[in-house]
This record gives C-alpha cells, sequence and structure tokens, in this order.
C-alpha cells in the first residue's frame, strides 16, 4: 500500500503520521515543492518580530523526526499532474527531471496562496516584488523573503493591507521590530471576523500602540516613491468619502486573504465547491476514486452552516488525521469545524467561535446577540482584567450559537472561547452554560465563570425580550 500526499505542511504531514500510526508498515511519500516540511506557518509574525529568534524553531519536527516517523520526504518537488484512472502522479524535482509515481491512495494538500488584490503595481508585468520591498506573506519563502528587507533594507515604516487575523498579527510584528505602521481596510473596522463593537476595542489597541489605522479605505496603487520622498514605496488609496489618501513607506506587506490552491485536482476532474475549493465528504473523499484532499484547499464541513469555507490550521490537522486513517481503509468522519479562532493584538487578544448575526440568520437561526462584560478573575486580587463578551443565541430554541471575546492577553480569552466551542459543539442552551460545572479560586476565576455570566447576560436580556 502507497500513500503518497501532497503538500507537506498541516494537513499533508498529519495525515502522513496518521497513516504510519496506525500502520507502521504503511509505504508513505510526502511530496512538498520546497524544503520546509511541517513547519508552524502561523508562528512567523513571531519570527519576524524577533520574539521567536530563529526559524528552524517554527518546525513542529525535523526532517530527522519525520523521517523517523518513517515518512519518506521528497523535498523540492512539485506534484504536476494526476492520473487517475492510473493511479500515478507526475511530479518534477528540483533539478527538473520529471518522474511517474504510482500510488495506491493519493492525498492532495496543496493549501491555499494569498490573494493578491486587484492594485495596481502588484499584477502584471512589472509587478512590484519583495526586492522592492513589496511582500505577500503565507510560505516559508515568503518569510525569508520578509526577514531580508527588514535586515538589509533596515525599514523605518510599513504599510500593511489589510486587517483580518494576519494583517494584525504582523502590524503587531512589525511595530514590536521598531516600525511605523499604517493598517489599511477596505472594509468599515478592523478584525472583520468580530461584530465592529469588539473590532473597535482592537483599533483601539493598534492606536494606543503607535499604529495609523485607516479602514475604509481601498488601495489602489503601489509605486515607486519618487526620489527625495521619505519613503521607497508610495501607496495610493481611497478614503470612504472617496478622496484619495496617500502615505510613503519602506515596504507594503498585502494580507487581503487566502484562496484554495486546487489546480492539480481540478485538472484531474476533481469537482469543486465553495469558492472553488476542492468538494470532499466527510471522511475527506474527493468525487476522484482513490484520491482524498484535507486543508486550506477543500470546503469546510461546518457544524451550524453545513459547506462552507474556512481554511485555519486547526482544522488542516484534523481534516489530515481524518484523510490518513481513510486511505487505509478506515471510515473516520471530520466532525466539522466552528470556525473557533483567537488572535493576540499587542497586550490584547481577540476570539470567536460559532456565529454571528448575520451568518445564522440566513441558516435558519433567529440569532440575538447579547453584549456584556465580567471580570477574568475575582477584582480584588491584583491584576484583574474586563473581558468583554458577545454572546449570540437562538430565540427560538435558546441554543448558543456563537460568542466572541476581547481582552487582555492574560485573561484566558483562547481558553474561555474554547469553553463556548465545546457548548455549541455538543448542541448546548445558552442556558444550560450556567450549569457547566467549571474550576474557581479568586485569582483565576469567578464562582460564576465569566462565560457563564456573558451567558447569564443573553438569558436576561432575551426573557424580557419576550415578556415584551
Ligand atoms: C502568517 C499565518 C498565520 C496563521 N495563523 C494561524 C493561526 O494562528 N491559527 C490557525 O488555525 N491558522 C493559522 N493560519 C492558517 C494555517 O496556517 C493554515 O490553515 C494551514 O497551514 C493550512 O495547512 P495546509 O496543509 O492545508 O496548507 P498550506 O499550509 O497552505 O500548505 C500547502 C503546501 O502544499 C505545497 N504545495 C502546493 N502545491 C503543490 C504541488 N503541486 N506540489 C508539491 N507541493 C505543493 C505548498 O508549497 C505548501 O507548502 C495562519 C497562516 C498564516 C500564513
Amino acid at each position: 500500500m502507497h500513500l503518497v500526499m501532497i503538500g507537506g505542511s498541516d494537513a499533508g504531514i498529519s495525515a502522513a503520521l496518521r497513516a504510519r500510526e496506525l500502520d507502521p508498515a504503511a509505504d508513505v511519500t510526502v511530496i512538498l515543492e520546497d524544503a520546509y516540511p511541517n513547519f508552524s506557518i502561523c508562528g512567523i509574525p513571531y519570527y519576524l518580530s524577533g520574539e521567536v529568534t530563529h526559524w528552524r524553531s517554527l518546525a513542529h519536527r525535523t526532517v530527522a523526526d519525520l523521517e523517523a516517523a518513517g515518512i519518506r520526504l521528497r523535498l523540492d518537488t512539485t506534484a504536476r499532474r494526476i492520473d487517475v484512472p492510473g493511479r500515478k502522479l507526475l511530479v518534477t524535482s528540483a533539478g527538473g527531471e520529471e518522474e511517474l509515481l504510482s500510488y495506491d491512495k493519493l492525498l492532495v494538500g496543496t493549501g491555499a496562496v494569498p490573494i493578491r488584490p486587484p492594485i495596481s503595481g502588484l499584477t502584471g508585468s512589472g509587478a512590484l516584488g519583495p526586492s522592492d520591498g513589496v511582500h505577500l506573506l503565507h510560505s516559508i519563502g515568503d518569510t525569508f523573503a520578509v526577514m531580508a528587507t527588514l535586515e538589509q533594507a533596515a525599514p523605518a515604516s510599513a504599510v500593511i493591507v489589510g486587517a483580518g487575523y494576519i494583517g494584525l498579527e504582523m502590524t503587531d510584528a512589525l511595530t514590536v521590530r521598531g516600525l511605523q505602521v499604517t493598517q489599511m481596510e477596505q472594509l468599515a473596522e478592523v478584525l472583520p471576523t468580530v461584530d465592529p463593537e469588539l473590532g473597535a476595542l482592537v483599533r483601539a489597541e493598534l492606536a494606543g500602540h503607535g499604529v495609523e489605522v485607516l479602514t475604509g479605505t481601498t488601495v489602489r496603487a503601489v509605486t515607486r516613491a519618487a526620489p527625495g520622498q521619505a519613503g521607497r514605496l508610495h501607496v495610493q488609496a481611497t478614503a470612504p468619502d472617496g478622496s484619495a489618501v496617500t502615505r510613503t513607506a519602506d515596504m507594503v506587506l498585502v494580507v487581503a486573504g487566502v484562496r484554495p490552491e486546487t489546480a492539480l485536482a481540478a485538472e484531474a476532474g476533481a469537482r469543486l465547491g465553495v469558492k472553488g475549493a476542492i468538494a470532499v465528504d466527510r471522511g475527506m473523499r474527493t468525487s476522484l476514486p482513490d484520491v482524498l484532499a484535507a486543508g486550506d484547499c477543500v470546503i469546510t464541513h461546518h457544524r451550524l452552516l453545513g459547506e462552507t469555507y474556512l481554511p485555519l490550521g486547526t482544522t488542516a490537522h484534523k481534516q489530515g488525521r481524518v484523510a490518513g486513517e481513510n486511505a487505509l481503509g478506515g471510515n473516520r468522519q471530520f466532525a466539522g469545524s466552528l470556525g473557533t479562532q483567537v488572535v493576540k493584538i499587542f497586550d490584547h487578544a481577540a476570539a470567536r467561535t460559532g456565529l454571528r448575526d448575520h451568518e445564522a440568520a440566513p441558516a435558519g437561526f433567529d440569532p440575538v446577540t447579547v453584549g456584556s462584560e465580567a471580570d477574568d478573575h475575582k477584582a480584588y486580587y491584583p491584576g484583574s482584567h474586563r473581558i468583554t463578551m458577545r454572546v449570540t443565541g437562538d430565540r427560538a430554541t435558546g441554543r448558543l450559537l456563537g460568542m466572541q471575546l476581547f481582552g487582555h492577553r492574560h485573561a484566558e480569552i483562547a481558553k474561555r472561547v474554547d469553553i463556548a466551542a465545546t457548548a455549541i459543539y455538543h448542541n448546548m442552551t445558552v442556558d444550560a452554560v450556567s450549569d457547566l460545572d467549571l474550576s474557581y479560586t479568586p485569582p483565576l476565576g469567578s464562582p460564576w465563570e465569566a462565560v457563564q455570566m456573558g451567558a447569564q447576560a443573553w438569558t436576561r436580556a432575551t426573557l424580557r425580550y419576550t415578556d415584551g
């Protein structure tokens, strides 16, 4: 049984490790187009900030660890074409030699690639690139290019295009490095994956650390600055009122989301689904015989929404594990995502799980979101922090649908959103969250855990609501 995994990141390596774990005799090959298998790309911002001192530290496992686990790695090798009926994969090695690999089961884990928005100067012939200080960010190769700019050009200023979680992490990272950062976001508030009430708190955190935040601002063009101007690059944008905004900066980082990398699977005839991602069943099987797929290149089964596209590292690991098991003939199912995520912005963190109102309503729910605040631990014990919460529940059934939190980075925001994620996973009502037996000691919590206080605020507000 020869299993071939394409892609050496979260999905491909998780699948390979699971297959070897279940069958130590399985013949497992991972094909990857670069030389950096199993790197934590989620950690890139912390290497670029200087907090993680060596890029090698970002490896979940080393090449030696993976080989010791019985995985054959084909580094610097690109998968070119899948011959589905013949169960063969055409690959090209770094030297350009072509080779046909036979497989019994194939896993496509080609991931995602950064979106290059339609900004003049970023596309077409003569597009600006890393040597000009203009960067996209996804791979370890991209990371080396950003680091080269930081070390060799010693930029004093940066424009970051996009204020999603990666854009925010990079703003934090570059500010920590001493750059003056301007963040441009075309939507009305930063971190558009949470409600604007929490986005405004994130924006205040950015402003408090000297970041210039321009929302409702669409970047139109990036050009080389004229000689004599302060920075190397000139960024032109349009403000919400239609007026022109211009900034000069020494580097520009474009972090405007990702799209699934599906060319290989699509050319082989795989059915595509939401956002052009590879359609898979809950067992991570594609429409092609003996071909599975997992990670950022596939659609996401969401526990409340059905099929969507929600690329996250946590999900890629789980899907890869399912695919690795099923490649051996198993029948594991991916249980589904809730889009649970958290981001650190300087001294604070923002997190969400489940649905917000505008996502829940089209899915047939009758959502109500109630905001509240609580202390992370008893305020009489030094060092307590306020947590801002937004709980979303279904008015008709009382079911917990979603939760968003913002608070100090030491206020256990991540683990608190995980309580909500666990409750939503098990279809709990908002009211039942109060019944959970959670831990308490004054330096670390309260008799009513903050998440339970958020749930009670929702129950009180909706009681009043129905009482008219
Ligand atoms: C800066 C950053 C921070 C992030 N932070 C978080 C976080 O905090 N939490 C979280 O949950 N997620 C985070 N993510 C997202 C997370 O990293 C991805 O969801 C996850 O890495 C997806 O894994 P994957 O294996 O599906 O795809 P990818 O990581 O995209 O890997 C796919 C791999 O396949 C290779 N490949 C593609 N085509 C071929 C081919 N034809 N032949 C050979 N190889 C090929 C690519 O080179 C790539 O290495 C972050 C992402 C970035 C970029």
